[in-house]
């Protein structure tokens, strides 16, 4: 139950409701996952209940043992079932409990080995299953305590007894059965391999969606939402960068910030979608006529910045005036038969290391001085 339910009258804490649900859904989920292994651990005790009852139809061996086998393995099945179902598993980091449960086994199958020697390799195979499936959760820690276990359960079998562990092949039934138990037990192995491979090809491809998530946060954290085009908090950071550049490599580095003209008007006259339409069109017009290199974002409202390395102040005039000529020219109609949409731009040029500042000031004179002197113009500081 939530802990916020505790303080009675006081309104749940979202945060902590969240954590709880969050907490459910975890349990639920590895339950689910625990529910998976028991019916292929089912499964396999009744393939292998199944070859001993086919010994048994041969003669090999009492049917006592199957009977034993398969109660054994139902007895197993139902406490590991009701330990996940009560959530017992839940308190430990491997909510599988790999190592318990492979040792379990491990002294069940060595147990019927020695009791029924006559069929002990059957049950012995049993042993690739087990650690194959063991394998597939188990860490290197829990890997070796494993294979420790084997090393100590299976050495007093062969070191300290002279069981003839063997597979019986006297009659056609008995051969039949060996055969089932060596291809069944190989046809498990390679199903726990191929679910292993299914777990690293689905384990990758979340690896590659999460990259590409990720990716997409950072450009949509870089992008302003509206035009497309930088945000302020990007553009400021490529000014410092192309300015550190520039004063580096001594390249010229021109920096113009663009005004829409009388932007204001345009909102009061055709109205604020419009105006968006009319900032979204603006960018991608400027976009698709700059330079791969050139950088280009949004400083705030209808003012943008474009950074153009390399650029001496020649070349930056000839720029901003191409520019500022096809926004100009534009066809506007599709917003409003009258619309008119023109740019201002303040230009200039830095050599030396400067700061962003006072480039940035410099910029906004020469912007100023433009708007000054009629609007729809360049101006060079
Ligand atoms: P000037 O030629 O002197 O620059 O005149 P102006 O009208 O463009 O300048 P002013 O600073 O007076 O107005 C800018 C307008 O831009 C006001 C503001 O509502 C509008 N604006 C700023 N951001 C947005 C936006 O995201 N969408 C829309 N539609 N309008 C915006
Ligand atoms: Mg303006
Ligand atoms: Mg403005």
């Amino acid at each position: 139950m939530g802990r916020t339910a505790a303080i009675s009258g006081a309104l749940p804490d979202p945060q902590a409701c969240a954590d709880d649900a969050r907490t459910l859904a975890v349990r639920g989920r590895r339950m689910r996952q625990r529910r998976r292994m028991l019916d292929l651990i089912i499964v396999s005790f009744m393939i292998d209940a199944a070859i001993l009852l086919i010994y048994v139809q041969a003669g090999t061996i009492q049917p006592i043992v199957a009977v034993a086998f398969a109660v054994c393995g139902g007895v197993l099945v139902s406490i590991l079932f009701a330990l996940s179902e009560s959530g017992f598993n839940d308190r430990f980091s491997d909510h599988y409990l790999t190592v318990p449960i492979a040792i379990t086994h491990l002294v069940l199958i060595v147990g019927f080995a020695a009791w029924v020697p006559q069929i002990g390799a059957f049950f012995l195979f049993e042993l690739f299953v087990l650690f194959g499936f063991a394998a597939l959760r188990a860490d290197r820690r829990q890997g070796l305590i494993c294979w420790g276990a084997l090393l100590c359960v299976l050495s007093p079998l062969f070191l300290l007894t002279d069981l003839p562990l063997s597979l019986p092949h006297q009659s056609l039934l008995e051969r039949f059965a060996t055969l089932l138990a060596l291809v069944l037990t190989v046809g498990r192995c390679m199903f726990i391999g191929a679910f292993s491979k299914a777990m690293r090809d689905s384990l990758y491809k979340r690896g590659v969606q999460l990259r590409e998530a990720y990716q997409r946060i950072e450009e949509l954290a870089e992008l302003d939402e509206l035009t497309g085009a930088y945000n302020r908090r990007c553009v400021m950071r490529h000014l410092d960068n192309e300015i550190e550049r520039a004063a580096r490599h001594c390249e010229p580095m021109s920096l113009a910030l663009i005004d829409l003209d009388l932007f204001k008007r345009i909102n009061d006259t055709y109205g604020h979608p419009i105006g968006d339409e009319v900032l979204r069109t603006f960018a991608i017009t400027i976009f698709a006529n700059i330079r791969s290199f050139d950088r280009f974002g949004r400083y705030g409202g209808e003012e943008f910045l474009l950074m153009l390395p390399n650029t001496d102040q020649r070349e930056a005039q000839q720029i901003l005036e191409r520019l500022r000529l096809i926004v100009a020219e534009l066809d506007w109609s599709a917003f409003s038969p009258s619309m008119m949409v023109t740019l201002s731009a303040g230009v200039t040029t830095m050599t030396s290391a400067e700061s962003a500042d006072s480039v940035l000031s410099r910029a906004d004179h020469a912007l100023y001085e433009a708007k000054h002197g009629g609007r729809n113009r360049i101006a060079y500081a």
